[in-house]
């Protein structure tokens, strides 16, 4: 069970909470949409202002519901309300509310704070019947994921898409013989266990582009190649692409401690 809540109730939200420097609280309605709740409207609740926790006055709550009885789709069954600059928790009041908004029918309960957090409850009736124990009771989730709708400018994407297509290159690896991969094991056998086989230059005649060629090159280094080795194998390209297999064999190694965060 997740909590959705679309673009527009969002904006209005976020405004209220940055706006007012004490609680504020508010219904919204929820449609049900393939079967997920999806909070596609909101509203403010009459309410005075304090620093203090808000309480959810019925005469309130009838109120919003009368000015709301005309709502083709959808039903109050949201309770939202800001804790301003506070965690988003729910303290004894807010746990109360939720009990008691819970008594009649489902509901939704969402609790926003200026940094932008959120946390969302679900709370429903629940009846006990049975030989030994008849009683009504309401059944709390205190935490359920929220998901917030994004509706994004197509257009942008594709404009953010095509910049990464320019900057970003797949390292792929093309089918070409990897000999430092001596026995497919790598070359990290020593003395006489390792193959002692000469490397031999099959794919001499393409040379590769210049990131193709650093994805390889990056491999024969992981694969416990010398840099004599990477020298000889990737002449061409060296020659080619004025690589320094040092430079590029330092580089690499930083790149790769640099992944570790602070293990070395
Ligand atoms: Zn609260």
């Amino acid at each position: 069970m997740k909590l959705h809540i679309t673009e527009q109730v969002q904006e209005k939200i976020w405004h209220w909470v940055d706006k007012a420097d004490f609680e504020v609280s508010g219904l919204g309605i929820i449609e049900i949409m393939d079967g997920v709740p999806v909070v596609t409207e909101c509203f403010l609740l009459e309410q005075e202002g304090s620093a203090g926790e808000t309480e959810l006055k019925a005469e309130s709550i009838n109120k919003a519901e009368f000015e709301h009885r005309n709502l083709k789709k959808g039903e109050i069954r949201w309770w939202w309300h800001s804790h301003v600059n506070m965690s988003v928790y729910w303290s004894p009041v807010d746990k109360e509310t939720i009990k008691q908004l819970g008594t009649n029918g489902w509901f939704f309960h969402t609790v926003f704070n200026k940094e932008r957090k959120c946390k969302s409850a679900f709370s429903c009736p629940q009846t006990i019947d049975n030989e030994f124990v008849k009683e009504k009771s309401v059944y709390i989730v205190e935490e359920i994921p929220t998901i917030f709708w994004t509706t994004i400018d197509k257009e942008k994407v594709k404009a953010w898409d095509a910049s990464f297509d320019e900057k970003v290159k797949k390292r792929e690896r093309i089918g070409i013989e990897k000999p430092w991969e001596r026995n497919g094991k790598g070359n990290k056998k020593k003395g006489k266990e390792a193959d002692q086989r000469p490397f031999t230059k099959t794919a001499s005649n393409h040379i590769l582009g210049r990131q193709e060629a650093i994805a390889e090159i990056e491999d024969a280094f992981e694969q416990g190649s010398t840099d004599a080795e990477c020298e000889f194998f990737f002449e061409a390209e060296i020659r080619r692409h004025g690589f320094n297999i040092q430079a590029l064999r330092a580089l690499y190694q930083r790149e790769k401690y640099a992944e570790g965060y602070g293990a070395y």
